[in-house]
């Protein structure tokens, strides 16, 4: 992609000026990021798969090879072949930019020959310091959803995001270069398992990632990185346990745990709740009641569900009629005449009950006398439903208008229209 405008220019140009990777910089790479593994057999023998070397040895599960001194790790199966692909990162900055660029790593590692390494720099992504961003780029491989799908014959563009973009690397590599505006938010030269530019871009934008990193609750930044929802939603439980100076040292388990005391209606702001001394016990603990709780509701709403509407009235007549009443009393008296048909206000639950009976439709069982956004009439001609209307007390319009098995109703306009020459009576009631 073509740069857009001056910026992105700027940045295309900044980009051309960084180095390739140095030879120290292809060390580290090598060392950190690629296996290093030995062959051992039942003769007792390593065999080196850096560099070739075999020798004799008792067993163990690492070594030094004697030859390349590399430290490995050893492997007994019968495999033999081993392809490895990696990510990492370097971090750098470049024109009072943040620059984190990510490099792919090919390892391929074969009995009786020398390792062999493939590096190639996939993209970089740059962050101004009020947070703009752009990434620079190889283009990808469409029709493959495997992570290594960069086409490396591509030239270093701009690039539009896609979700390549947020690997996270397996290792930073080298001395990092951290623009001040990250330093003064909190950063101070390790990552604590976050993604090195995902934290930068929260470290700019966002206060709380600011705090929690400053009073060094890595594990919770770490894991908000992912999970923003939860870091938001329990932020006023975070701001207690700094206070308390509560170190959260497993952020999924802590999370999950308030996740259940919200669930059984604790106090969110409670330290005795939100920073247990064991969090362990203290999350299986509440997790155990959550279920319980979720159990027993599971079972009422079965119960329930074997109740006829009758039944399922009776088990709380007294709380929904009285809702129904203190909430729909002011229109319980309108009654609207057009010849034969009187359409009025179902007057209470068990009206529900027995319109949802007589109408065979769901009125009582979706409880529809507990929305408080509507009122629901009933067309009457000689005492006898023909028609039942959902009327919205937010707009003030007919929302449905349903005969018998939900059919259309005989006489729909007319009662339709009969509401709607009377709506203004229904919102003087309000007035
Ligand atoms: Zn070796």
């Amino acid at each position: 992609m073509k740069p857009r405008n001056k910026f992105q220019r700027k940045i295309l140009e900044l980009s051309k000026t960084l180095s390739p990777l140095n030879e120290h910089q292809y060390k580290e790479a090598v060392r950190k990021v690629a296996p290093h593994i030995a062959k051992y057999n039942s003769k007792k023998e390593y065999v080196c798969l850096d560099c070739g070397h075999s020798w004799k040895g008792d067993e163990a599960t690492k070594v030094v090879c004697p030859h390349c001194s590399a430290k490995l790790d050893v492997d007994k199966t019968r495999k033999w072949n081993f392809c490895d692909r990696a990510y990492f990162a370097i971090v750098t900055k470049r024109g009072g930019c943040q620059v984190v660029r990510m490099f792919f790593m090919q390892t391929n590692l074969r009995r009786g020959e020398k390792a062999t390494y493939w590096i190639s720099e996939a993209f970089q992504r740059w962050l101004t310091p009020d947070a703009k961003e752009v990434i620079v780029g190889r283009a990808r491989h469409w029709m493959c959803s495997y992570c290594d799908i960069w086409n490396y014959d591509s030239e270093m563009e701009i690039r539009t995001e896609n979700y390549g973009h947020y690997v996270t690397p397996y290792k930073v590599i080298g001395q990092s270069s951290v623009i001040p505006e990250i330093r003064r938010n909190g950063y101070n030269g390790d990552f604590h398992n976050c993604s090195p530019y995902t934290l930068f871009q929260r470290l700019l934008t966002c206060n709380k990632t600011e705090t929690a990193w400053k009073l060094r609750q890595y594990k919770m930044v770490a894991f908000s990185l992912a999970k923003k929802y939860e870091f938001e939603k329990y932020w006023p439980s975070a701001k207690v346990a700094f206070r308390h100076n509560y170190k959260i040292t497993d952020a999924s388990t802590w999370y999950d745990m308030l996740d259940a005391l919200e669930y059984c209606g604790k106090d969110l702001r409670n330290p005795k709740f939100i920073c247990p001394d064991n969090l362990k016990e203290a999350h299986d603990l509440w997790i155990a009641k959550k279920r319980a709780k979720m159990d027993e509701a599971d079972r009422r709403r079965e119960r329930e569900r074997q109740m006829t509407p009758l039944q399922r009235y009776e088990v709380n007549h007294k709380v929904d009629e009285a809702r129904y009443k203190k909430a729909k009393s002011i229109f319980l008296d309108l009654e609207f005449v057009d010849k034969e048909i009187v359409v009025k206000p179902l007057q209470s639950v068990k009206e529900f009950v027995e319109e949802g009976e007589y109408m065979h439709h769901c009125v009582f069982t979706n409880r529809y006398y507990s929305d408080d956004n509507v009122l629901i009439f009933h067309a009457l001609v000689n005492g006898v439903s023909i028609a039942t209307i959902e009327f919205s007390l937010k707009d003030f319009s007919v929302l449905q208008c349903r005969g018998k098995y939900n059919q259309v109703p005989e006489h729909f306009d007319r009662i339709v229209s009969l509401i709607k020459s009377n709506t203004s009576k229904i919102i003087s009631k309000i007035a």
